[in-house]
């Protein structure tokens, strides 16, 4: 991998899960497709489990996302946040070890 001193990441593993991020596939949002379970939802919301869901929508992780970032869309999202501070938000959440 090529060091970018502005995206220092805090292990491989973060490094991994920050281009699921981005790519919006992760194994808990999209499990069900190999396993053929239903689209597994959102237990406040009551909506599809998505990691645009987690990052952007979820008012059940208002306050914790409030902390670390404000994003309007994933694109603004991965545009102007720092990598850092989305992972920094995960890990803070019952997603970090699931995505
Ligand atoms: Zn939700």
């Amino acid at each position: 991998m090529t060091t970018n001193r502005k995206h220092v990441y805090h292990s491989r593993r973060d490094s991994v899960l920050l281009n699921r991020l981005r790519i919006g596939h992760s194994r808990l949002t999209h499990s069900f497709l190999l396993s053929g379970d239903d689209l597994p939802e959102c237990g406040t919301c009551q909506c599809p489990l998505t990691v645009k869901h987690i990052l952007v929508e979820c008012v059940d992780l208002k306050d914790v996302r409030n902390k670390h970032f404000v994003a309007s869309s994933i694109k603004d999202l991965f545009d102007n946040i720092e990598a850092h501070k989305i992972i920094d938000f995960i890990k803070e959440t019952r997603f970090y070890k699931q995505l």
